[in-house]
């Protein structure tokens, strides 16, 4: 079957580097997808789909529905997130607080508990590629760069988007870990509302994200409590074997206390 025959296109819903998202809906059941459009010859298509299937199980990842091939393109007819990206919802919101940022960051993590135990580092943890659902649950995407690793193995080359990168990704090799300190850039703009390593240039971020000192003396931080400071300078360590795991991120302090039901 080609995939007009199976759905109606709608509107946009995205851009990114490769494809296009679509809005589309089944022309059988009349349920709405996003359907993700990639040029053929990109190797990493086959990769992205067999991921998405490997992490099928997992309530936080986007469900992969089905896949079409065409002369020129795949589509990956996915899940709809309909409540938009985490990034717009950041951006109207500002800064989040302890009570709010905590639940969310708790839902990401375990979601990337979920890939790790499964061999996956996503490579790619930002707020573009965090969906929410129409009832606000969040959902990742774009497995477009992630990787399957065996145990031990490690990975190398530069990936991901600069302000999130890893400093180990700058530098050499690296694994599940680098996911842990993109997550921990997230969890930066979550509490005070900006990024923590930024740069007129790349290099100057890249320098940066490598030797800066985070300040929690800084006016922004004195609103926010010691516990949450205390996870975020575990998470953006450089000592990689020092750095916390998505587990251990899960049983913080900070992660309990605001974490618990408030009613
Ligand atoms: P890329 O690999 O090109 O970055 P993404 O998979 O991140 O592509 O998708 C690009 C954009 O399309 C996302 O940031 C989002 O706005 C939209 N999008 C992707 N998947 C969905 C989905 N399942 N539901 C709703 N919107 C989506
Ligand atoms: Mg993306
Ligand atoms: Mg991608």
């Amino acid at each position: 079957n080609k995939i007009e025959d199976d759905y109606v296109m709608g509107e946009a819903l995205g851009k990114g580097k490769f494809g296009s998202v679509f809005l589309c809906r089944s022309k059988v059941t009349g349920v709405e997808f996003a359907c993700k459009t990639l040029p053929k010859g990109e190797e990493t298509v086959h990769k992205e789909v067999e991921i998405m299937q490997h992490l099928s199980g997992h309530p936080g990842v986007v469900t992969l529905h089905s896949v079409y091939e065409d002369a020129e393109s795949f589509h990956l007819v996915m899940e709809l997130c309909s409540g938009g990206r985490l990034i717009d919802e950041m951006t109207k919101e500002g800064r989040y607080s302890e009570h709010k940022s905590a639940n969310i960051f708790k839902d990401l993590m375990l979601v990337i508990q979920y890939c790790h135990d499964m061999g996956v580092v996503h490579r790619d943890i930002k707020p573009e590629n965090i969906l929410l659902t129409a009832s606000g649950k969040i959902k990742l995407a774009d497995f477009g760069l992630a990787m399957r690793i065996a145990n031990g193995q490690s990975l190398s080359g530069l990936a991901g988007s600069p302000a999130y990168v890893a400093p180990e990704v700058l530098t050499g090799d690296y694994g599940q870990k680098a996911d842990i300190w993109s997550a921990g850039v997230l969890l930066h703009a979550l509490l005070v509302g900006v990024l923590p390593f930024q740069g007129d240039s790349l290099d100057a971020l890249f320098e940066a994200i490598k030797s800066m000192q985070l300040d929690f003396h800084s006016e922004k931080w004195q609103s926010v409590s010691k516990l949450a400071r205390d996870l975020l300078e575990r998470i953006l360590t450089r000592d990689v074997a020092a750095r916390i795991t998505a587990e251990e991120v899960l049983s913080h302090p900070w992660m309990m206390f605001y974490t618990e039901r408030t009613l």
